[in-house]
């Protein structure tokens, strides 16, 4: 890579020193360790960047996709799909490094059978509610479970009947033995197992009714898998005494290094997968790759592409200062990515019709237009032109409101994008009023020229109306209308904050021809309208708006500041 464009950031430090120092023979093995219980958000874009970046810039580096799956209550196999799908679409190959936690069951339950032989962990036959209360509070110490002091040979004989299901549910826990009295609230004999019977995994099946904690499972599992740097969120820190506890009391032949850094909020949306389950659950949205979800299958389906998000993780940085990171920046990524890259068309999506009186009825003309304007080597295509036809009723007002009005209006004259000058000479009416049709004339000497002797200041985008296609047409706008909806500071729900406009569906829209092969994913510029890629999954010809062309939002915070 070369230097200018290298990536630094305080993790990446650590650790190039620990390269530079010889520690752990030299490797770099990190992880992106996702629970299987919804859909990746663009959250968890930024933990993938990160760790499967860092495995892509450093020399032998890897990182292995590891799902965090000791939860079976909230987690599907429908999940452990998608989240494959969604890191290999971001760009990210784990190759073979594919684990799950749930692979280790046998191992970590032989962990925890040593921690017990160690008087290090017993079982507790505290119900929850009493676990609670005799945990302490911040400012006051715990008590000590009555069966703390239980001998090695009857936690030993509960463990195993724990695991061969002799014990209903909250009956009975595995506990570490570490210190009632510590300030930091997770080394007061944590939890290391519970019990949940009757429950098909979807992995082991019905081979475990006890299950291993995220603590004791995540340390164990990333020195099981050789890891070097374990990066996880700020909200971990308070963790890592617990993870390095369980590595150091189990003399564990590799030891891992925790790093926190700050997770991702962004503007105007919820990167939660509970309150996501939320949205998808209430029919709030259609589901987890909802156009508006900030969801990587939302995104995908709304015509963001991968390398949109792999700048945006690069332009958020990682550090260890928590914030909010402004909608917008994700936008302006979205945006210069498709702009560069995005092929142009015209579509129509509110269709008045034209008529070229003075252009002959069966008359067609095929017209050259470069598919993008600064980039000749993206070829051209061929729009026909012919007597009738769309243009979009918000480019006609019979008189201009004001000056700033450079559309078609009566008696006056517009330019035709790629095509001819022409004038409005009649403006046609049904019998409620309703303009129905424009009748117009053209300019014959205008196709690539300037019209002679007179200033045509306005252009606008049309399409033959013989030789569109209708199309679906759903405007995507932000899901919320509260830059943060999750945490409003008058005690409102996230969901009393949705925005009532962040869909409107266009049902007759006029396109051209060629977008009728149009693949989902591929982005396209609608000129003059905003970035557009037809719907995955939708039958007929759908295209969702993945972004307008302007930041329209900027407008209307500046407004609501000034307020
Ligand atoms: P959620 O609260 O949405 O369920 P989570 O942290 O519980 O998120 P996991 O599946 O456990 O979700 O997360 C997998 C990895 O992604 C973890 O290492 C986690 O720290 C990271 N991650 C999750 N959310 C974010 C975020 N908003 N910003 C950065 N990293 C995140
Ligand atoms: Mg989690």
């Amino acid at each position: 890579m070369p230097e200018e464009t290298k990536k630094t950031n305080f993790i990446r430090q650590i650790i190039e020193a620990d390269i530079a120092a010889g520690k752990n023979g030299g490797k770099v093995r990190t992880r992106f360790p996702p629970e299987p219980n919804g859909y990746l958000h663009i959250g968890h874009a930024k933990s993938i960047c990160l760790n499967f970046g860092i495995a892509e810039d450093y020399p032998g580096a890897t990182c292995n996709l590891r799902f965090d799956d000791t939860n079976p209550e909230k987690e599907e196999a429908e999940y452990v799909e998608a989240i494959q799908r969604d890191v290999h679409w971001l760009g990210y190959d784990w190759g073979d490094r594919l684990y799950f936690a749930s692979d280790y069951f046998e191992q970590l339950y032989q962990f925890a059978v040593q921690l017990i032989e160690m008087g290090k962990a017993f079982v507790c036959d505290l119900s929850p509610e009493e676990m609670r209360a005799y945990r302490g509070t911040l400012t006051e110490p715990g008590r000590e479970s009555p069966y703390r002091e239980r001998s090695v040979a009857e936690n030993l004989d509960l463990f195993a009947r724990m695991r061969a299901g002799e014990f209903p549910d909250g009956s009975r826990t595995l506990r570490a033995r570490i210190d009632m009295a510590s300030p930091n609230l997770n080394l007061r004999d944590p939890t290391i197992y519970r019990i949940r019977r009757g429950l098909r995994h979807h992995q082991t099946g019905e081979a475990w009714c006890i299950f291993p904690m995220y603590d004791f499972t995540h340390c164990l599992s990333d020195m099981l898998e050789g890891i070097t740097h374990s990066l996880c969120t700020l909200e971990f820190e308070d963790h890592r005494p617990l993870y390095d506890w369980y590595l150091d009391t189990l003399k564990t032949p590799c030891h891992p290094r925790q790093i926190e850094f700050s997770r991702l909020n962004l503007e105007y949306t919820v990167v939660s997968k509970r309150k996501l389950t939320q949205l998808v659950e209430e029919g709030i949205v259609d589901g987890w790759d909802d156009p508006r979800m900030p969801t990587i299958a939302g995104l995908r389906r709304r015509g963001v592409t991968p390398a949109a998000i792999r700048e945006f993780a690069d332009r958020i940085g990682v550090t260890k200062s928590d914030n909010l990171v402004e909608m917008g920046q994700l936008e302006n990524c979205i945006r210069d990515d498709l702009n560069q890259n995005a092929p142009r068309a015209m579509a129509v999506l509110r269709p008045l019709k034209v008529v070229l009186t003075d252009y002959p009825e069966e008359r067609e003309e095929w017209l050259e237009a470069p598919l993008h304007p600064q980039r000749a080597e993206m070829g051209t295509r061929r729009i026909p032109f012919s007597r009738e036809l769309w243009i979009d009723r918000n480019d006609f007002m019979e008189v201009a409101p004001n000056k700033k009005f450079k559309r078609l209006v009566a008696g006056g004259e517009v330019r035709l994008r790629n095509a001819y000058v022409i004038r409005c000479d009649e403006v046609i009416r049904d019998d409620a009023g309703e303009i129905v049709e424009l009748r117009c004339s053209h300019d014959p000497a205008t196709l690539g020229a300037n019209p002679e002797g007179r200033k045509v200041k306005g252009v606008i985008h049309w399409v033959s109306a013989r030789h569109a296609i209708r199309a679906e047409v759903r405007l995507y706008d932000r899901l919320f209308d509260h830059p943060t909806p999750d945490n409003a500071r008058d005690g409102s729900s996230f969901l009393e904050h949705i925005n009532p406009h962040s869909l409107e569906v266009i049902e007759g829209a006029m396109l051209e021809g060629g977008l009728a092969e149009a693949e989902p994913g591929q982005a396209w510029q609608f000129e003059r309208e905003g970035y557009f890629c037809r719907d995955d999954g939708s039958e007929g010809l759908v295209f969702n708006r993945t972004i307008t062309l302007r930041d329209t939002w900027a407008k209307i915070e500046k407004q609501a500041r000034q307020a």
